[in-house]
């Protein structure tokens, strides 16, 4: 089973992948941490990334859809999350299309819906709570970046809400509630 998890940062998209890996042994494939990953490991393809990314914006399609394409050629698994990824239009065609090559195809899109105030809240929150306890703190977690990665959720991402619910891919769940209904609404759709 493919699916992806969708909704603006700080939606819980993270938490609610894990569980899914944990319990029924999905892969994750997150483009942010893939991201991540290459501006810690410094190579030119981080280096390149790593502005774009503190300050809250979207890095190009190629360069995530590139990502996209050497995990989805080179893992094997029995279902893929993909969690941050498709972000614009032309990703999501992309991801259609690396899919179908694989001779496989989406299952199914999850929205998690959230009030922008509490996002802001929360994300703001993640990183005190990160640099009280002495862990990095993301760059892009902090009130100025947060308010651009919004702006490219609404701009460029959310129209990939209604593309979605016109292929009739696409559940809605209220990603305000306690992190374990999350969960049990995720179960449910995914059929238990
Ligand atoms: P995330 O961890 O999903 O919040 O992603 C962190 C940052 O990585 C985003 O704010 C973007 O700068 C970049 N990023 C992650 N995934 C994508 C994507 N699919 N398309 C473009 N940029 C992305």
């Amino acid at each position: 089973m493919n699916i992806i998890l969708l909704g603006p940062p700080g939606a819980g998209k993270g938490t609610q992948a894990r569980f899914l890996v944990e319990e029924r042994g999905m892969v994750q494939l997150s483009t942010g941490d893939m991201l991540r990953a290459a501006k810690d490991s410094g190579t030119e393809m981080g280096l390149i990334v790593a502005d774009v990314m503190a300050r809250g914006a979207l890095v190009t399609d190629e360069i995530v859809i590139g990502l996209i394409r050497e995990q989805l050629e080179t893992v094997k698994a029995n279902g893929f999350i993909f969690d941050g990824f498709p972000r614009t239009l032309a990703q999501a065609d992309a991801l259609n299309d690396l899919l179908a090559e694989k001779g496989e195809s989406l299952d199914g899109v999850i929205e998690l819906e959230v009030d922008d105030e509490v996002l802001v809240e929360r994300i703001v929150g993640r990183a005190a709570e990160a640099a009280a306890a002495g862990q990095p703190v993301r760059a892009d977690d902090n009130a100025d970046a947060m308010k651009i990665r919004l702006m490219e959720y609404y701009k460029k991402t959310s129209p990939l809400i209604g593309y979605y619910y016109a292929k009739g891919q696409l559940t809605k769940i209220d990603g305000l509630g306690e992190i374990a209904d999350v969960k049990a609404a995720i179960s449910k759709t995914l059929g238990g």
